[in-house]
């Protein structure tokens, strides 16, 4: 008989039962590549660094590490979790909710702009939470205020690393709430694109960090996705886009468009041709983009329209098709976008529009870069495939 002689559990971690109970009934069953990867260091303490493909389930890599780690001392914050977008924010703690079922001691909290000040202040002398998650805008406020003490802070971690210290902005403000926490934490980084550049400037953030890098450069290829282009001019799209939706078999899909005003136009027409469509983009009210976003996770609506704010690091399970009616305007946006479809290994479909000799540029780039070939559009495809 067959011995494995690696048993892959999450089992082999030894953590916490209350953790590998929740681990249980997410029904997750054995640990992917890259958590079997980082998680036995990681809850160690270890400073991880860390790029694997999206839908690869990095967001348990943290989660876990933290939960298996965390001593919750009431009234201190001792994880901070940032991220770019207030969606993907509002996704981590209810990750963190879904993980931490049977620790009722542990409390959470998300905080992101959009909502007034002072609702975060309220919330925060009601209760402080132990694992704070929130964009880094937001959370600097609170912390210069004094509203919010990080000096307690045991687990820091960014999402989406590359997002958040790519753009000087974002990255002063980073740096800034970094001046808050005390020297001694485990600093744990995270995304599915870290180009050399970059690994250079995360690690300045850390102590000698454990660097996996998952299907590095090239591979970053999505298994089980099938991508796909059409050549059309900007009046052809919405004829096309119409047709598409009509034919292809989807369960939810996802837009993308280059504009605010382009997506609300977008979801206008759609709606207007009687499909169920809804916009989200950065030009809407704070509560409306959550409950958009829920709304469509929750599987109450199956057609989204949205800019990139939507491109990274959320995850709704049942997207099998992205369709770029705007091409991305660089090849890492491509594949955050299209990693929208096909989480976890499950298949998807890819199609993008391509109308300028500038998205020509992105499509070669993007399949030299990821050495996959994307062949345009053919007239049928076999729905089984997606
Ligand atoms: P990433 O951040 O790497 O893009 P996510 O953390 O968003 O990926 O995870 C993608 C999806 O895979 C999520 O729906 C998550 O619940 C699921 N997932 C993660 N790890 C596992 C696992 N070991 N078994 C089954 N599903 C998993
Ligand atoms: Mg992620």
């Amino acid at each position: 008989t067959y011995v494995a002689i690696h048993s892959t559990g999450f089992r082999e971690f030894l953590l916490k039962p209350e953790l590998l109970r929740a681990i249980a009934d997410c029904g997750f069953e054995h640990p992917s590549e890259v958590q079997n990867e980082c998680i036995p260091q990681a809850i160690l303490g270890t400073d991880v660094l860390c790029q694997a493909k999206s839908g690869m389930g990095k967001t348990a890599v943290f989660v876990l590490a933290v939960l298996q780690q965390l001593q919750p001392v009431d009234g201190q914050v001792s994880c901070l979790v940032l991220c770019h977008t207030r969606e993907l924010a509002y996704q981590i703690c209810h990750e963190f909710d879904r993980f931490k079922k049977y620790l009722p001691g542990v409390k959470s909290g998300v905080f992101y702009g959009g909502v007034p000040m002072s609702e975060n202040k309220e919330a925060l002398q009601k209760e402080i939470p132990h694992i704070v998650i929130g964009t880094p805008g937001r959370i600097l406020s609170l912390g210069e205020e004094k509203a919010l003490d990080l000096s307690k802070l045991k687990y820091f971690i960014l999402d989406e690393c590359d997002r958040l210290l790519e753009s000087l902005g974002m990255r002063k403000d980073v740096q800034k709430i970094l001046r808050l926490t005390p020297h001694n934490k485990q600093v744990g980084m995270f995304s599915a694109t870290l180009s050399e550049d970059i690994r250079t400037t995360c690690k300045k953030f850390m102590h000698n960090p454990l660097e996996i890098y998952i299907n590095d450069g090239s591979k970053l290829t999505l298994h089980g996705l099938k991508q796909y282009y059409v050549k059309l001019s900007e009046k052809e799209k919405n004829r096309k886009l119409v047709d598409l939706l009509d034919a292809l078999d989807f369960n939810q899909v996802v837009i993308f468009v280059k504009s605010v005003h382009r997506a609300a136009e977008l979801n206008k027409i759609l709606i207007s041709c009687g499909f169920p469509s809804v916009a989200i983009h950065g030009g809407m009210k704070q509560e409306e983009r959550i409950a958009k976003y829920k709304q469509f996770k929750e599987f109450k609506s199956r057609m989204i329209v949205a800019t990139d704010i939507f491109g990274r690091g959320i995850d709704v399970e049942r997207v099998n098709v992205v369709i770029n009616y705007d091409m991305s305007d660089a090849s890492d946006a491509y594949l955050h976008r299209v990693g929208r479809a096909g989480r976890f290994g499950t298949k998807g479909l890819a199609i993008s529009f391509i109308s300028s000799p500038e998205d020509g540029g992105i499509l070669n780039d993007v399949q030299s870069r990821f050495v996959v070939s994307i062949p345009e559009l053919p007239d049928e495809i076999d729905a089984s495939t997606y």
